[in-house]
């Protein structure tokens, strides 16, 4: 695996640098300025600590790679991505999992990032531990920044213990009654006419839970419930718009998305914010996060 210094010499402190990761969201926030150069983070999981549900990864680890270690341990990371996508990548887009409303954001994921930089020096976000209060939090300022503030190369990430099951069920109930039936469904998305409800949990929890449902129309889907509500065939037969997420007002859409109106202040603070860690805009130049 690249250690830290690697990294660092790879990112260098004079030209324009972006790290790239599975490269499936690349041109997120703008395209790269002409000549940038594109550098990777080190691949490999380091460490993991089931019992204080940490696990220390470098930032070029496939997501699904470090997914599929912690099934192991039944535990898992709060984040989602598609089969490419690198744990750094994730945590630069900020994607949070469809399960969110269970499972938490990804911004909550990111106990300690061990970065470079724009002055081409390494330093150290956060702390690797769970409950760690001190100064800033820059960790949460990374994650949904696009590599524009500094370049991930290893990271500790929070674990959480794994569902020992999940089922989707289809129907056409209100969110309301959903919730008189179960304990923290982990995803309730509508598409204008279904509702669709994924709850979690213990076998004998879920019977319960499902039956309660089934009994007020509800019908049980066989798909896999990892699986994201965009994939064609896994929720809907033929998915032209996308889903509403009830519990978070997230929306999940292959169309790419209006652009979203930015009051002056956020794009002030966003600035003052880029010009204090980057201020020769050498991090991503191109990309903007908003
Ligand atoms: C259920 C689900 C939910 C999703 N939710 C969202 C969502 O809310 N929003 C969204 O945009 N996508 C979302 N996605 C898409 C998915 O999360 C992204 O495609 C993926 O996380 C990007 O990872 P990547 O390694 O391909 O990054 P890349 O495409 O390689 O890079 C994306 C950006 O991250 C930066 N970056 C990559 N690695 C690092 C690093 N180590 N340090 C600093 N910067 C770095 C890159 O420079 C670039 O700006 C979702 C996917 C699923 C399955």
């Amino acid at each position: 695996m690249k250690t830290m210094d690697e990294f660092t010499e790879d990112v260098g402190d004079t030209s324009f640098v972006s790290v790239r990761g599975g490269g499936t969201r690349w041109g997120l926030g703008g395209s790269l300025t002409e000549g940038t150069n594109e550098v990777e983070a080190p691949k490999g999981v380091i460490n993991f600590k089931p019992e204080e549900m940490i696990v220390r990864a470098g930032a070029g680890t496939k997501l699904s790679t470090l997914q599929n270690e912690l099934n192991d341990l039944k535990q898992e990371v709060a984040l989602a991505g598609f089969p490419d996508s690198t744990v750094g990548g994730s945590l630069a887009v900020g994607s949070s999992s469809h399960r969110r409303a269970r499972i938490g954001a990804a911004s909550d994921v990111l106990l300690q990032a061990d970065c470079v930089g724009a002055d081409g020096e390494q330093f150290v976000a956060g702390g690797p531990t769970v409950k760690n209060v001190t100064g800033y939090d820059i960790c949460r300022l990374l994650v949904s920044s696009l590599g524009t503030l500094a370049l991930m190369g290893v990271v500790t990430l929070r674990t959480r213990p794994k569902p020992e099951m999940g089922v989707w069920l289809k129907g056409e109930l209100l969110l309301e009654e959903i919730l008189r039936c179960c304990y923290r469904p982990a995803s309730v998305l509508h598409d204008g006419h279904n509702t669709f409800v994924l709850i979690e949990g213990y076998e004998k929890d879920l019977q319960k839970e499902s039956a309660s449902l089934e009994k007020l129309g509800m019908s049980v889907m066989e798909i896999d419930p990892i699986i994201p509500p965009l994939v064609k065939g896994a929720l809907q037969e033929n998915l032209d718009d996308g889903f509403l997420d009830l519990q978070t007002g997230a929306v999940y859409s292959n169309t790419p998305q209006e652009k979203v109106e930015i009051s002056e202040e956020v794009k002030l603070l966003s600035d003052r914010i880029k010009n204090n860690f980057d201020p020769t805009g050498r991090l991503n130049p191109g990309r903007r996060p908003y």
